[in-house]
């Protein structure tokens, strides 16, 4: 059987980042079984729905390049895909499951239960319990036959059997052993006719052909009833295969990384930014952090996962060869944002300059400069070795784009002196006519300038650097002075020299 797996995501608000890893998990491992990978997008939790938070999703997903196969937005057989959408088919396997005997009626109401609740602290609907509620373990068949049909508001709940060990494959943490005794007879269907998560997840993994459930550590306990469920229906015969993936924890302290941890730390903890309602809802992302995709992905995959060896770049390609669901570590994965910034400096570098025009391009026009491609290109060859978000290059490298706004006063105070201005001036009228202007003819003529001047090159490039970009942190200076063009180059020397 060929290997399916989905990534169920709620749309419950934006994505984080932790379910961007858990996309990425589910895509590698199809990928190189040569399987599907399904998005399907579990919104039954009405009260928790929140609009826009399923086109996060799919932009996410085409953000990070994990486009799935099927799935809401992009087609598939065995949908829908979108769990409000298969209403009935709950309806249909919930009573199904009654009829079976391994879940029933229940016709207690929210009042009820919230009275039982109050007198008894650790009250759980449960085998325990139940013998005493009312549910069509304790009414006779009549009286439920009759409150159906007046359409007197019910639930279905898992029927659970005390006395069972269950056992979970996990291929991440082994055999994982739950006691019946110890789990309550969850909620199936409610009254609103919507399923749980737990009914949706499991007929709609068995209806999609899942072949495997990789997913957040926080679902481990929930799979006990997973496989309930499964016996109940009968269908253990092609039960997914479990891996739970391990918490991703705070940079420091500890506890798994939260939506506040952005604020907190000054870091995204979503992929891109989401406009929730109050500021306090409202988070940056890694994307417009001035992320590349390549990179937010290479350090998701290492986030719980090591192939092994010195090797940190992966591209995504590498990924799918390299991954395998027994080297993802049981323990949290701390969330190392200075290896996230390494991961971007490192793709930045290595990306050709086509590409980061491309995205530089939206960033200079925001600001309201204006350049042509060509100028971009140079502007990322000049600055890819010096930016850490692509934002930098318009940033840091505003001088690449606008006259230089600041000057190093401390290195002016020590460098620029009357007879050095006197030799700079000079050099400022041989860049004016020096004849080809390009880097490396420059730079000699400029060196050789220099020398014949009996000066030593520290006393003049310094300044030159100082002039095109206000700082010392510029980039190579005659390929500065390229790019920006001899008469903007010279505008540059001569306004150096005003100010001295
Ligand atoms: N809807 C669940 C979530 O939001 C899916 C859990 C699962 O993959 O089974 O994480």
């Amino acid at each position: 059987m060929s290997v399916r797996v989905r990534f169920a995501p709620s749309p419950t608000g934006a994505l984080h980042i932790g379910g961007v890893r858990t996309a990425l998990y589910n895509y590698l491992f199809a990928k190189q079984q040569g399987g599907a990978f399904i998005l399907r997008i579990e919104d039954t939790d009405r009260t928790r729905y929140v609009p826009g938070a399923e086109q996060y999703i799919i932009e996410t997903l085409k953000w990070v390049g994990l486009l799935p196969d099927e799935g809401v937005g992009f087609g598939g057989d065995k949908g829908p895909y979108r769990q409000s959408d298969r209403k009935e088919i709950y309806h249909h396997y919930a009573r199904e499951l009654v009829q079976r005997g391994h879940a029933y009626y229940a016709f207690d109401t929210p009042e009820e239960l919230a009275l039982r609740k109050q007198a008894e602290e650790n009250f759980t609907y449960n085998q325990q319990t139940r013998g005493g509620l009312s549910n069509s373990l304790t009414l006779s068949e009549t009286e439920v036959e009759s409150r159906l049909k007046a359409g007197t508001p019910f639930v279905i709940r898992l029927r659970v059997e005390p006395g069972r060990a269950i056992h979970v494959q996990d291929l991440i943490r082994g055999e994982v052993v739950f006691q019946s005794g110890e789990l309550d007879d969850k909620v199936l269907l409610k009254a609103d006719g919507m399923p749980t998560y737990h009914l949706a997840n499991i007929v709609d993994d068995h209806l999609m052909e899942i072949t495997h459930v990789i997913r957040g550590e926080e679902w481990l306990p929930s799979t006990a009833h997973h496989v309930l469920l499964y016996e109940g229906f009968g269908w253990t015969d092609t039960m997914p295969v479990f891996s739970h993936l391990p918490l991703i924890l705070k940079p420091v302290g500890n506890g798994k990384l939260s939506k506040r941890d952005g604020a907190k730390f000054g870091m995204p903890v979503f992929p891109l930014e989401w406009e929730g309602a109050t500021p306090e809802e409202s988070f940056s992302g890694f994307r417009d952090t001035g992320f590349l995709p390549e990179a937010a992905i290479n350090f998701l995959a290492l986030l719980g996962w090591h192939p092994g060896g010195e090797q940190e770049i992966f591209s995504l390609q590498d990924l799918i060869q390299a991954f395998s669901i027994d080297q993802i570590s049981k323990s949290g994965a701390r969330f190392d944002y200075e290896k996230a910034k390494w991961f971007n400096q490192k793709y930045i570098q290595a990306a050709n300059n086509e590409v980061l025009a491309s995205y530089i391009r939206p960033l200079v026009n925001s600001k309201g400069y204006e350049a042509t491609d060509e100028y971009l290109e140079q502007v990322a060859a000049l600055m890819k070795e010096r930016v850490t978000f692509l934002p930098d290059f318009v940033e840091t490298g505003y001088y690449l784009f606008e006259p230089v706004r600041e000057y190093d006063k401390e290195t002016l105070q020590k460098k620029w002196t009357p007879p050095i201005a006197e030799i700079f001036n000079e050099l400022t009228g041989m860049v004016a006519t020096f004849e080809p202007f390009n880097g490396p003819a420059l730079e000699e003529a400029v060196k050789h300038f220099i020398h014949e001047k009996a000066v030593k090159p520290g006393d003049i490039l310094p300044l030159l650097r100082i002039a095109l970009a206000g700082t010392m942190k510029g980039p190579a200076v005659f390929d500065m002075a390229v790019a920006l063009g001899r008469k903007e180059t010279v505008r540059r020397l001569q306004a150096l020299s005003e100010l001295g």
